[in-house]
């Protein structure tokens, strides 16, 4: 789907698509120090709009600037804002919204920043599901891939950073051009660690676990995951586990704000489990959805409602 709208806001105010524009010499452009995030908004079951969690996607955002010493001149309730107005100025009832806050130019073209100008915009765009509405259903096949995933001391992997994605963009090609839905990358000591743009899950006797936040992005779907699974009656350990452990599993899934909640069916030629969604997975998607959608109001918190 293309990702175009009508109007995006850009440092602070709201222009057409086309007129969206930034210079050749954009420090971000050639270094990768920007940062970013990637959220939802959905219909509500009852009518009108909710963006989830949104507070946690625009702290998360400020977090990473912090990470990488980007100062973004606005402030939270500012971005906040920025986001429902450009969701209504869009007349988008759910999609994808990607804040984006980045490096300039005009003072210095060094690896400094210096003093560059500090840019802030925001996209929205209609976004169905990420990996495919029949990978929703059956799941996906992966393959482990070749490259590893940052060391914690390479890249800020608790920063949504631009830069970082180099490493998730040379994991997805990968996949793809073998013949697969999305990469798994290990961490530099080759446990698992996560998708090029997902947490993972795997489901054994009954016990959920996840890696810990060690080499990871802390992914705001995660978080849900593991509050849900939990109120379902499961136990979640956060633990580290290896890739054989995952071919042995029951049951394995990837969670994040576009692919939701997407069961894996293979890895690296071995099926796991029934080679199809199991119980788990697709219990706790029942619940993800119920909650994104406004259905189970005990998460009524985790939405920002919007009327268009
Ligand atoms: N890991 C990576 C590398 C990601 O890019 C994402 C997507 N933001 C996630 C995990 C999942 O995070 P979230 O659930 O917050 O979207």
């Amino acid at each position: 789907m293309s990702p175009k709208s009508e109007l995006i806001w850009f440092d602070g105010a709201l222009v057409p698509w086309e007129k969206a524009q930034v210079h050749v010499m954009t420090h971000t452009l050639h270094y990768g120090v920007g940062v970013f995030e990637g959220i939802r908004a959905y219909k509500r079951a009852g009518g009108g709009s909710a963006v989830f969690r949104l507070a946690e996607h625009v702290h998360r955002l400020f977090d990473s600037a912090k990470i990488v010493e980007i100062k973004i001149p606005y402030t939270e309730a500012q971005v906040t804002e920025a986001i429902l107005q450009t969701l209504k100025a869009n007349k988008m009832a759910e999609g994808y919204i990607r804040p984006i806050a980045f490096i300039g130019t005009g003072q210095s073209m060094g690896v400094f920043p210096g003093k560059n100008p500090i840019h802030t915009a925001i996209c929205v765009w209609p976004w169905g599901a990420y990996l495919g509405d029949e990978a929703l259903e059956k799941g996906i096949r992966i393959r482990t891939s070749s490259f590893t995933r940052h060391h914690v001391n390479v890249m800020m992997t608790k920063a949504k950073v631009c830069g970082n994605y180099v490493n998730s963009v040379l994991a997805k090609n990968e996949a793809l051009a073998d013949g697969y839905d999305e990469g798994l990358l290990l961490d530099t000591e080759g446990y698992v660690s996560e998708g090029s743009g997902e947490n993972i899950f795997m489901v054994v006797d009954g016990v959920i676990k996840t890696p810990p936040l060690t080499s990871i992005l802390s992914g705001i779907t995660r978080d849900c995951v593991i509050t849900l699974a939990r109120d379902l009656g499961y136990e979640v350990r956060e633990s580290r586990f290896t890739r054989d452990e995952l071919y042995t599993a029951d049951e394995a899934f990837f969670t994040g704000t576009a692919a939701e909640i997407t069961p894996i069916r293979e890895l690296d030629r071995r099926v796991i489990g029934q080679g199809k969604a199991g119980p788990v997975a697709k219990a706790i998607q029942k619940e993800f959805f119920k909650v994104v959608k406004g259905e189970n109001t005990k998460y009524a918190s985790w939405l920002s409602g919007y009327e268009l």
